[in-house]
């Protein structure tokens, strides 16, 4: 049977990048030997991280004044390396769900911290507003896409301090506005990749603000620097999930870019939405307003709570893969990264559309 698949992180990836990094692993750009058998010295390797790169910066429009780094550990490394490298007395933050608040608590370790707003009260269904920036704060954070409730934040904010973001689940959803930012990051695995590999875009002239000693690895400037040939080298770099995520990007530039795809994912989003507040059987669960166009969260429509099991069987003996909620919204998310074909949302809406004629 066809599979949908609608997970949240790791997930579904273009299937040309699939194909092309299977035959890397057993030929890497016809050397005649296996890409996780190279190393990472090779000329032919080396080409690949300037190409990557490269290709950071053309979707994104990423200026010159920026370096681009391909690091291991995950967003929730940079956690504690954000702060570690750019919070000198005081940082901000907005807290919008369970990642952000992982990331004030790392914070925390280095200096005061301001979380100048929080949805937690409302188990974070909306972005809040009206907050104030702190204008002696080194830096403000936010996290655009609330993998977990389904919210975003639809534009690129103005700060008065330099705007740090984790976009881990939105980077190349949507075009962006890379001079509001000093710095954003995520892991690959939800939009640009397999897990195992972490972008950070940072500008150059905040390297070194905390004014801390660091230790090698957790300073930035270590990544962009001669031992690191300028390029995420100064220690192996993470192969395979990095060519992973360099087809994964070849296919999103093949496909017309970051605004093609931005246009693709209001599609899927509308989609699934509209059904959501069409059908009687479910509802959303995040503020209208807020709504993501990454991942969908739904419950079942007031009276009908006794049908989710219910549901959540009849969707599987459809093909549809990872759509129950997380444990603490519930229900179920429907994560339409860009990878997520408009014919598996399409599939996915005619699955509840029959599961609700059922009831009738
Ligand atoms: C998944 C996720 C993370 C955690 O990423 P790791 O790479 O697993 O550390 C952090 N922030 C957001 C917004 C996420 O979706």
């Amino acid at each position: 049977m066809k599979k949908y698949n609608f997970n949240a992180g790791p997930c579904v990836l273009p299937r040309e990048a699939v194909e092309a990094s299977i035959e890397a692993i057993r030929d890497f750009d016809g050397t005649g030997i296996g890409l996780l058998e190279i190393s990472h010295r090779t000329p032919g390797w080396e080409r690949v991280m300037a190409e990557l790169e490269q290709l950071w910066r053309d979707l994104l429009g990423i200026p010159e004044e920026y370096a681009v780094m391909f690091l291991g550990g995950g967003a929730s490394t940079q956690f504690f390396h954000v702060p570690a490298n750019l919070l000198k007395n005081k940082a901000a933050y907005l807290q919008t769900g369970v990642w952000a608040k992982k990331a004030v608590k790392e914070a925390k370790f280095y200096g005061d911290v301001e979380v100048v707003a929080s949805s937690e009260d409302k188990n974070y269904t909306y972005i809040p507003k009206g907050y104030t920036i702190p204008a002696d704060a080194d830096y403000f954070h936010i996290t655009t896409n609330n993998t977990i409730y389904g919210t975003e934040i639809h534009e690129d904010i103005d700060s008065p301090v330099t705007l740090v973001a984790d976009m881990s689940s939105d980077i190349m959803s949507r075009p962006v506005d890379i001079k509001k930012y000093g710095m954003i990051y995520g892991g690959a695995q939800k939009n640009v990749g397999p897990a195992g590999v972490t972008f950070v875009i940072v500008r150059k002239d905040l390297l070194g603000s905390s004014e801390r000693k660091l230790q090698t690895m957790v300073n930035y400037a270590t990544h962009i620097g001669a031992e690191a040939r300028d390029n995420s080298m100064f220690n192996t770099p993470p192969v395979f999930p990095i060519f992973v995520m360099y087809q994964t990007l070849l296919w999103v530039k093949r496909l017309g870019g970051v605004e093609k795809m931005y246009e693709i994912n209001k599609k899927k989003a509308g989609l699934l939405y509209d059904e959501i507040d069409r059908n009687s059987m479910f509802v959303g669960t995040a503020e209208k307003e807020a709504r993501s166009l990454m991942n969908v969260c739904f419950v079942m429509a007031p009276g009908k709570e006794a049908f989710e099991a219910e549901f959540m069987a009849f969707a599987k003996e459809r093909g549809m893969v990872g759509i129950k909620g997380h444990r603490s919204v519930g229900g179920f998310r429907a994560s339409i990264y860009n990878a997520c074909p408009v014919e598996d949302v399409e599939a996915l809406v005619a699955c509840m559309k029959e599961f609700e004629a059922s009831k009738k």
